[in-house]
């Protein structure tokens, strides 16, 4: 397949564009092989490709049951940052930043990615104290960080709200100039072309529907698309971890899937340089605005578990409330489109890149609402961790007995409800 490059955009210019070729192929899936991914999102074409790239397994297919990126993947608010405070999370969350600014050269492919500034505003003196403590703790392990005070805010973003009347009045900012946004479809079709290189079978319109398992492995996997064994199996299916888990002929795992909507509005002159985050008295709302122009934002989830990808009207006037309580101006724009995804949200918050009671099942799962930022570590992790059959200091952590063992890795400190960890 042709590499990018200024020289072969020239060339297919002076052809009409009419010479690309496909961008991946569309096998048909052999009886065997030694990899299967279940789930063709970020984090299982990254796996392939990562498994093919860093560690030189061949033989490799991702079997997703809808297209490629049609999950989770296609439907983020494409926020990237890695302003996290827990051992553990801090580390795996700044590689995955390191490897989101190679990204593009890596793939050969450009994932737009844009380190435009992410900015969580602070209300209160104890949210700043709260933020210089994560801020500081960032600081300490390497990532740049920094504390706003209103005057440096107004100069960046002067159209917040910051009358007298404010519904929540803004007193500071935590800032992290690196973080920004990436096209999401660009990244799922940059690892899936990257992966198809390495020789890895992206097999679309494949469910796999069940499990054959003699007692310490996984013996068969069965799909619309007929039998397939696998030396090593890995699930990366977010939203459906809970219904695959059950194939595998497991009971419960500490993962509950609920759907987060995202909004987009029609198109508006540059407005928002950056990507801008508040939560307060029980609001959650964050907000970038796209290359074409379009605001695109999200909150809360829906406060109830299913597996629907669509989202209901109170989360629209709740998510509406916020965006003119902050951005006063956006009043007067038209909603274009509002769509769900279905979140894998665990106990604590933070993912599972682990082994399993299986010898030869390996899971990734548990990504909350946080997982788009994290794809690229997360496949790097997860391939790591199939090819070498031991996890990687990183993500000792982000086991699944974590619980048992009481390593709860509880970012936001919400305690042990899914719903509140976002
Ligand atoms: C509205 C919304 C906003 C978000 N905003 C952000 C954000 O700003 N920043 C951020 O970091 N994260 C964000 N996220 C979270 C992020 O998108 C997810 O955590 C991440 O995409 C999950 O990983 P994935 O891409 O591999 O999942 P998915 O794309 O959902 O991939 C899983 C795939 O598995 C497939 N699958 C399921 N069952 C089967 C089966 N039986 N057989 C075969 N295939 C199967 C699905 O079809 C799907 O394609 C957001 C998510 C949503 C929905």
């Amino acid at each position: 397949m042709a590499r990018f490059s200024a020289w072969s955009v020239f060339k297919n210019g002076l052809s009409g564009q009419q010479s690309w070729g496909r961008q991946w192929r569309d096998p048909e899936p052999q009886k065997q092989y030694d990899v299967v991914i279940v789930g063709a999102g970020l984090h299982g074409l990254a796996t392939a490709y990562y498994l093919a790239k860093n560690h030189g397994v061949k033989n490799i297919a991702v079997l997703e049951k809808g297209w490629l990126g049609g999950g989770n993947a296609g439907r983020n608010t494409t926020i990237v940052r890695s302003n996290y405070f827990m051992p553990g999370n801090r580390q795996f969350y700044e590689h995955s930043l390191q490897l989101w600014e190679n990204l593009s050269h890596d793939l050969n492919y450009n994932v737009m990615f844009s380190q435009r500034a992410h900015i969580s505003l602070l209300h209160s003196p104890s949210a700043m104290d709260a933020a210089a403590r994560r801020y500081n703790t960032m600081r300490l392990s390497g990532t740049p960080a920094e504390i706003w005070g209103l005057d440096q805010l107004k100069k960046a973003v002067p159209h917040l709200n910051y009358g007298p009347d404010a519904r929540f009045p803004i007193i500071g900012a935590a800032v992290q100039q690196r973080a920004g946004t990436a096209r999401h479809d660009a990244v799922a079709w940059g690892y899936a072309r990257a992966a198809d290189q390495h020789g890895v079978d992206i097999i679309q319109n494949c469910e796999v529907t069940g499990m054959g398992r003699t007692a310490d492995k996984v013996s068969t996997i069965q799909t619309s698309r007929g039998v397939i064994k696998a030396k090593k199996v890995g699930l990366a299916v977010a939203g459906n971890t809970t219904r695959l888990w059950q194939m595998a002929g497991f009971s419960t795992l500490p993962i509950e899937s609920h759907k987060l909507q995202a909004f987009v509005t029609e198109p508006l002159k540059p407005l928002l340089d950056q990507v801008v985050v508040f939560g307060v008295g029980g609001t959650h709302f964050y907000i970038s605005q796209s290359d074409k122009g379009g605001m695109v934002f999200g909150g809360d989830l829906d406060w109830y578990k299913s597996y629907a990808q669509r989202g209901n009207l109170p989360i629209v006037q709740d998510v509406a409330e916020c965006a003119v309580s902050i951005l006063p101006c956006m009043g007067r724009v038209r909603l274009l489109r509002h769509w769900a995804g279905v979140m894998d949200m665990s106990m604590d918050g933070s993912p599972f890149i682990c082994k399993t009671p299986l010898s030869n099942l390996y899971l990734n799962a548990g990504w909350n609402y946080g997982g788009f930022k994290a794809s690229p570590a997360s496949g790097w992790y997860f391939a790591d961790l199939i090819a070498n059959d031991r996890p990687h200091e990183t993500i000792q952590h982000f086991t699944l007995q974590r619980f048992e063992q009481g390593v709860n890795i509880d970012e936001r400190g919400a305690g042990p409800d899914p719903k509140l960890h976002g």
